[in-house]
């Protein structure tokens, strides 16, 4: 097991994308398509790979001028319906650094107790790690940890670390928490879920993303193996 000491941008992404025409912060509103090109907003490309969650590629294709054939559309509302789960992470930050070796604790989730940790990462044994000495707790599927005040979400797993860990090194008073919810951080991969395929109803329009249909949930191996698949069954289209 590898736990990365820097966090996802500076461990891959920086680097992959280094030579890379990369415009962070612009956000696509319209994509237009004849039979020559592909016009993302005002520029004009042969093809186009929307790498965007389901709903932000609903959006846009719904923006393709003579989108309305009932095929398309009920693919479009396919994809804008898909359900989505929260992960939640709580930072807890103790006045002096927890002395615990193991820099990866499993907690014991029990919902109808409260108890809605499930991971902990305890930064100060990972050393040089970005995160210092701070103690996170990472929950997903946190829907009924969301649905709580922020101050009692806190105190909820604060209160559930020091029960379940109380055996192991002593932890002093936390004098600083945060919670971060992403609502919409994973897709709902459940049996009942409609994936959709790389092959959009346009030629020059592939998806990429973990949501689309692949062996996994919603995790970075199904998105880039996804990435990969889209780029491939663009280039052999542009070859033929
Ligand atoms: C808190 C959290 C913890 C996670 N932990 C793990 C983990 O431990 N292991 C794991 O494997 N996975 C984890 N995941 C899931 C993992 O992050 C996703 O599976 C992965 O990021 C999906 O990649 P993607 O390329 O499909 O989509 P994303 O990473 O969501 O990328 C889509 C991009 O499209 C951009 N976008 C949207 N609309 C537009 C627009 N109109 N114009 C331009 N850009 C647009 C977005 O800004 C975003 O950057 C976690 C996710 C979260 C939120």
């Amino acid at each position: 097991m590898l736990i990365p000491k820097k966090d996802m941008s500076r461990l891959w992404l920086e680097k992959a994308l280094a030579d890379v025409d990369v415009r962070l912060g612009q956000r696509v509103q319209k994509l237009n398509i004849s039979n020559d090109y592909v016009r993302v907003d005002n520029e004009v490309f042969d093809a186009c790979i929307l790498a965007t969650p389901a709903y932000a590629a609903a959006r846009l294709l719904a923006t393709i001028d003579g989108t309305n054939d009932s095929t398309s559309q009920q693919w479009i509302a396919t994809m804008s319906h898909m359900a989505h789960r929260p992960i939640a992470t709580v930072y807890l930050e103790p006045a002096s650094p927890w002395q615990e070796t193991q820099p990866l604790l499993m907690l014991h989730e029990n919902r109808q107790q409260h108890d809605y940790g499930q991971w902990l990462f305890n930064h100060h044994a990972i050393p040089g790690s970005f995160a210092r000495s701070l103690l996170s707790v990472v929950i997903s599927d946190a829907e009924a940890l969301s649905a709580l005040p922020r101050e009692q979400a806190i105190t909820a797993v604060e209160s559930q670390v020091r029960r379940q860990l109380a055996s192991r090194a002593p932890l002093d008073k936390i004098v600083n928490a945060e919670l971060i919810i992403e609502k919409r951080a994973t897709f709902e991969a459940s049996p009942f879920t409609t994936r959709a395929t790389e092959i959009t109803p346009w030629p020059s329009v592939f998806l990429a993303g973990d949501w689309l249909q692949n062996e996994y949930p919603g995790v970075l191996e199904g998105a880039v193996r996804s990435g990969l698949k889209s780029a491939r069954l663009l280039l052999a289209q542009s070859a033929a």
